[in-house]
């Protein structure tokens, strides 16, 4: 069964700090979707890949994904020959997305920007029928980028207000990257309690930009379409 939406990125907790809430709020709506992990996160300064993969299950678990896989692109040295593209290219054919989300390729950890151009090219060449893999050719409508470290200017802003608590607790079952007080190990950018503050406070602003408590921001080379012009700015302005 295909799913609607594949959200690929380079380490487990990058799709979750991007882009967790859409993807709830989407299942929320009957629609099926899958994280693909490109590396095993094993050369992140705390926790080790064991661990990593049991709190990307978990919070697939919260989230409701459909599945969750880990490739092995290496991490901290993101590889992105003719090979790991040949596999993610076979991999999209295989679950059929209709759309793709991943970071915007313009970033302060140099494996999401790696990840970003892996994850776009591979899935345009996913629609060419002569680039013969395991699977068919499928292109995905679209694919669509959610800002990392660095913010960029959103084309679009989903709401995701009802699925806030998913997404925070998705978020959380990573506990050796983000912020815990009883643990000895190193701090990093990610373990310090301000991050989780600012991760929250992005959501907010982009909620407020389109008059919604908590809101996620993706940038995207085309404009959507737009159906009904009334209710795309409903609630925008308070009315006092
Ligand atoms: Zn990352």
């Amino acid at each position: 069964m295909p799913v609607d939406v594949l959200a690929i990125a380079a380490h487990p907790d990058d799709v979750e700090l991007g882009c967790s809430g859409t993807l709830a709020a989407l299942a929320a709506r009957g629609r099926r979707f899958g994280i693909v992990d490109l590396t095993r996160g094993e050369m992140g300064t705390r926790g080790d890949a064991a661990q990593r993969r049991k709190e990307a299950e978990r919070s697939a678990e919260i989230l409701g994904a459909s599945l969750r896989e880990t490739l092995d692109f290496g991490d901290g040295g993101l590889a992105t020959g003719r090979e790991q593209e040949l596999l993610l290219i076979d991999l999209i054919r295989r679950e059929k997305p209709r759309l793709i989300l991943t970071t915007y390729p313009e970033d302060r950890h140099p494996d999401h920007i790696r990840a970003g151009h892996l994850v776009t090219d591979a899935s345009y060449y996913a629609g060419l029928r002569k680039i013969e893999t395991a699977h068919a050719a499928h292109r995905p409508q679209q694919t669509l980028y959610f800002s990392g470290a660095y913010l960029h200017e959103p084309d679009f802003v989903v709401d995701v207000t009802t699925s806030i608590e998913k997404r925070r607790a998705a978020i959380l079952s990573y506990g050796s990257q983000f912020h815990d007080p009883g643990s000895r190990e190193p701090e990093t950018l990610l373990s310090q309690k301000t991050f989780l503050e600012m991760v929250e406070a992005r959501a907010r602003h982009f909620g407020f930009l389109i008059g919604v408590e908590f809101g996620e921001g993706f940038i995207s080379k085309r404009p959507p379409r737009i159906d009904d012009l009334i209710a795309a700015f409903e609630g925008f302005e308070p009315g006092f």
